[in-house]
């Protein structure tokens, strides 16, 4: 059994009341670790010892924490099969996607580590003879990363890199669902060098923790990755004190295939957005629309991929496609997304079910689904399925399948399917979303920044940009 305890001012303590709660194996059901579930004195442990360490961290100059961060980076490395591990068993992602997401994250911080001492000012010239203007930047202070359970690493260095290297210091709430790979994520930074009360973590149930967090007086920056429900809450949390707060929050990504399109490619970067991690990603693909004359031939592929995909247990097989679903309730909701839609009409193309067998039995498991024949009123249509279901709708004209895929309050990443230049131009600009990817999946990279518009989210992550989200802009003006 897997113990994990807080990490405040550098030290792993117990809950303040040694309260603590079970995390569970999606693959089976069974414990398999015990997590601290940290009371108000914990939180406000946390948030004074990352205030007391800002003093410090905030004077070093931008060069040495690079020179920090990586040395600190380069050591969780050496740890990511054991955080990967923690990873897969209480997410249920394959150990070697695991190991990877947490490699990728090493990689993320690096980009800030280095992007950190280009954070330059400007000076300007002025109105008047005798006035010297310039304008510089300064870390807000004690920041909050709150992290969803579906990339419970990945999401935590989006936000841990920028703030870092920018001189705040971060108090982590990770998803209650998968508080080990978070913790260890954290603790192997603090081990590889970043000075104690730098990165605090606290676990413990979502909404009343993360309440008291973001609501604390000496948080002066909240950034969270989760549900546009939860997000709009907690932005409202943060307005009296007018914190700066940034949101990644849900999507309903729309893919629009054309009559031109390499429908090798398309069905296998839609199989891959729209199945990889059990569809439990926000740029998942949610809706496609096939051009007419393509579509049965898309489906047709879409289904091969799907029936080709392997599912089991991630930790005895490292490297099968997807590992079960992170929680029975995620699972629940895709099959009333399913049903609702079968009750409304849509054709099943294949999955449709939980697999059969024994070593599924007791894991949260859910076959590649694909439907076709989906309209509008349909649930899958308009919220957030969030599993392994692709569902995929014909049309005639391409102004209809952009006027369709804006048609839902999201607007995180729409995908787009053609060999045409000026269809490339006319969709991309009329796609309502802050990230479009033009006959790929490769959605998120460092230097690409993340917005999600709408629903989907408030300010952005990645990209040298999401710096300036943990930076206060302070204008000098002399007269001499
Ligand atoms: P969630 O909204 O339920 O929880 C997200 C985090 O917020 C968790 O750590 C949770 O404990 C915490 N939380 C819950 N209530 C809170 C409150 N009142 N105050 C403060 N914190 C609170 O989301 P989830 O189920 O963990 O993750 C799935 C969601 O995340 C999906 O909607 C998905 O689209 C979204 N997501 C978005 C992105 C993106 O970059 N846009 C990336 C991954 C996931």
């Amino acid at each position: 059994m897997i113990h994990c305890r807080l990490l405040i001012d550098g030290q792993s303590v117990a809950a303040s009341d040694a309260g603590i709660y079970e995390v569970f194996s999606p693959a089976n059901g069974e414990i398999v670790g015990q997590a601290a579930a940290a009371t108000i004195d914990d939180v406000n442990r946390a948030v004074a010892g990352a205030k007391k360490a800002f003093a410090a961290w905030s004077k070093e100059t931008a060069w040495d924490r690079e020179t920090i961060l990586r040395k600190a980076t380069a050591h969780v490395r050496s740890k990511a099969a054991e955080i990967g591990r923690l990873m897969a068993l209480e997410q249920g992602k394959p150990l070697n996607q695991s190991v990877g997401e947490v490699s990728s994250s090493c990689d993320m911080i690096d980009y800030y580590a280095a992007e950190g001492v280009r954070i330059e000012g400007t000076i300007n010239p002025t109105e008047k003879s005798g006035y010297h203007s310039w304008v510089t930047y300064q870390p807000v202070g004690v920041c909050v990363a709150i992290s969803p359970w579906n990339y419970p690493v990945a999401l935590l260095a989006w936000k841990l890199g920028p703030a870092l290297a920018a001189g705040c210091t971060m108090v982590v709430k990770p998803s209650p669902v998968t508080p080990l790979c978070a913790t260890a994520f954290g603790e192997a930074l603090i081990e590889g060098g970043i000075p104690a009360g730098v990165i605090q973590v606290v676990t413990g149930p979502g909404p009343e923790l993360g309440d008291m967090l973001v609501k604390h007086p000496d948080v002066k920056k909240v950034a969270m990755t989760g549900s546009s429900a939860v997000g709009k809450r907690l932005l409202e949390s943060c307005a009296p004190q007018l914190k700066k707060v940034t949101l990644e929050l849900g999507g309903h990504c729309p893919a629009i295939v054309c009559a031109d399109a390499d429908l090798d490619l398309a069905a296998q970067v839609i199989a891959y957005k729209g199945f990889r991690n059990g569809g439990q990603s926000c740029s998942s693909v949610n809706r496609v629309y096939a051009h007419r004359s393509v579509h049965d031939g898309l489906v047709s592929k879409l289904r091969g991929h799907a029936q080709r995909m392997t599912l089991g247990d991630g930790i005895t097989d490292p490297s099968v496609d997807n590992g079960p679903m992170a929680t029975a309730e995620a699972r629940a909701r895709v099959e009333a997304h399913v049903a609702d839609a079968l009750a409304h009409g849509a054709t099943l193309i294949c999955g449709g079910t939980r697999p059969g067998g024994d070593i599924f039995a007791k894991g949260n498991y859910y076959l590649p689904t694909i439907l076709t024949g989906v309209t509008p009123e349909m649930r899958m249509m308009r919220e957030e399925t969030f599993g392994p279901v692709v569902p995929v709708a014909a049309f005639d004209d391409p102004d209809d399948a952009v006027n369709l895929a804006n048609s839902t309050p999201w607007g995180l990443v729409s995908y787009l399917f053609t060999r045409d230049l000026a269809t490339t131009f006319r969709a991309s600009e009329a796609l309502e979303s802050g990230t479009i990817c033009v006959n790929h999946g490769a959605v998120n990279t460092p230097y690409g920044p993340y917005e999600g518009w709408g629903d989907s989210g408030y300010g952005l992550e990645l990209s040298r940009k999401s710096i300036f989200e943990y930076l206060k802009t302070k204008h000098i003006k002399l007269a001499l």
